[in-house]
C-alpha cells in the first residue's frame, strides 16, 4: 500500500550556525551499520574504545568518561544532578543562555544557587570568581568554557585554582570548545565536564561526553541521598560502562555511538593541536572578510572563540532576511541571537567538519551578496 508521507529527503545544507555542525559521510556512515544488542562483545569493544578516545580529545586520565545517552543538555544534568544533594551550595556562572540553564538545572536539583552574573559577551576575572567563591563557599561552581549564546571564551586556569582553595568542585561546560579548541581537564583541574557530539565533535546530536575527576567521583561514591534523576544516576550507569560488570541500566542507543566512535577516530587522525590550529585559521580568515565588509565581533578581542563567531548585524540590514536567503539561495544555516542579543547579533559556527577554507570563502561571498 502506498503511504501519503514521502520518505525522507533533507536538503544539503552546509551548517554554519551554533550547532549541529556538518557532519563526515564517514560518520554517517558508521551510523547504518548493523545493530548489535548493547552487551553484544562487539559493542564493549566499541564502547572501550569511545571512553578511551575520550580520555585523549578530553586530555585526561579519569576512568569515568563515557558519554551519556541524551545531548548535551543531558550532559549537563548528569554533572549537576550526581554532584548536588539538596541544601547544597552552587554557584553558577551567567554570562549567557547556557549558565542560566545550568543555574535552573541546579536549583531542580535542591541546590542552593548563588547567580554570579556578567553582561551576555563578557567573561568571568578570577578575582570575581575567588570573591564570590569565598562568601559562598560553594560544593561546585559551575562554568561555560565557550557560550555558544554569545560567542565568548573563559579562561578557566585560574578560576579552577580559586574554586579548589576555596574547597569547591569545578563543573565545566564544554559543549563548544570539545574538539575545536584546546580543552585540558587534568591540566587545569577540572573535576567535571560534559560536552555534546552535535558541535567540534561533528557527530549527529544524540550523545553527551562527560567526565568525571576523582574528586568528583568521591562525592558521588559518598552520597547521602539517591541522584535526582533514575535514567542519569552515574552510581548506576558507571556500572554499564564499566568492564567489571556491565550491568544492564538502559539500552544504549547503539548506532549513535558508532558515530561518535568514528568522528573521535576522525579528531585523532588530524590530531587535536593541527585540529586547533585548522579552527584557529579559518576564524581568522572569516574575521579578515568580515572586517573588510565593516562587520566587527560582539566580543572583545582575546575573548572570541574560534568556534563560534557572534558579530553584530549592520545597522538596518534585516537580521530574518538576510538569514533566510542564505539558507534558501545558498544552502548556508547560520544562527540569530539569543536572548538579549537577538535581532543583534549573528552566530557563525565554524565547527569540527564546517570550520574550513571553502565554507568561509563560500559564506563571505554569499553575506557580500545578500547585504548588496
Ligand atoms: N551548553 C552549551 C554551551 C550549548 O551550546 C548547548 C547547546 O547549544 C547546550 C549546553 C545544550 O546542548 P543540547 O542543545 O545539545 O542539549
Amino acid at each position: 500500500m502506498q503511504t501519503p508521507f514521502p520518505p525522507v529527503t533533507p536538503p544539503r545544507r552546509i551548517l554554519m550556525g551554533p550547532g549541529p555542525s556538518d557532519i563526515s559521510p564517514r560518520v554517517l556512515a558508521a551510523m547504518a551499520a548493523p545493530t548489535v544488542g548493547h552487551l553484544d562483545p562487539y559493542f564493549l569493544r566499541i564502547m572501550n574504545e569511545t571512553q578511551e578516545m575520550l580520555r585523549q580529545v578530553f586530555r585526561t586520565r579519569n576512568p569515568l568518561t563515557m558519554s551519556v545517552s541524551g545531548t548535551g543538555s543531558a550532559g549537563m544534568e548528569a554533572c549537576v544532578a550526581n554532584l548536588i544533594e539538596p541544601g547544597d551550595r552552587m554557584i553558577a556562572c551567567i554570562n549567557g543562555v547556557f549558565g542560566g540553564r545550568m543555574a535552573d538545572v541546579a536549583e531542580r536539583c535542591g541546590a542552593e544557587v548563588t547567580r554570579l552574573e556578567r553582561p551576555f559577551g563578557e567573561v568571568f576575572t578570577a578575582e570575581e570568581v575567588e570573591e564570590a567563591v569565598r562568601k559562598v563557599s560553594p560544593k561546585v561552581l559551575g562554568i561555560v568554557h565557550a557560550e555558544t549564546s554569545t560567542g565568548a571564551l573563559q579562561p578557566l586556569e585560574d578560576i579552577s585554582r580559586v574554586v579548589h582553595d576555596a574547597g569547591g568542585l569545578l563543573l565545566v561546560d564544554c559543549v563548544t570548545s570539545l574538539g575545536g579548541l584546546p580543552v585540558e581537564i587534568d591540566a587545569w583541574g577540572v573535576d567535571a565536564a560534559y560536552s555534546g557530539t552535535q558541535k567540534c565533535l561533528s557527530c549527529p546530536p544524540g550523545l553527551a561526553p562527560v567526565t568525571f575527576g576523582p574528586k568528583a567521583v568521591e562525592v558521588i561514591d559518598n552520597r547521602k541521598s539517591k541522584v535526582q534523576s533514575w535514567y542519569l544516576d552515574m552510581t548506576m550507569v558507571r556500572n554499564y560502562w564499566s568492564d567489571q560488570s556491565r550491568a544492564y541500566h538502559h539500552t544504549a542507543p547503539i548506532n549513535m555511538n558508532y558515530g561518535l566512535h568514528e568522528a573521535l577516530r576522525i579528531i585523532l587522525e588530524e590530531g587535536l593541536e593541527p585540529r586547533f590550529e585548522r579552527h584557529q585559521r579559518n576564524h581568522q580568515a572569516l574575521k579578515s572578510g568580515l572586517a573588510a565588509m565593516g562587520i566587527e565581533y560582539a566580543v572583545a578581542e582575546g575573548h572570541q572563540l574560534p568556534t563560534l563567531n557572534a558579530v553584530r548585524i549592520p545597522d538596518g540590514v534585516d537580521d530574518k532576511a538576510v538569514r533566510g536567503r542564505l539558507l534558501e539561495e545558498f544552502g548556508i544555516e547560520i544562527g540569530g541571537g539569543l536572548g538579549p542579543m537577538a535581532g543583534k547579533v549573528w552566530r557563525i559556527g565554524l565547527m569540527g567538519e564546517a570550520s574550513s577554507k571553502r565554507n568561509v570563502m563560500l559564506f563571505l561571498a554569499a553575506l557580500e551578496e545578500c547585504l548588496a
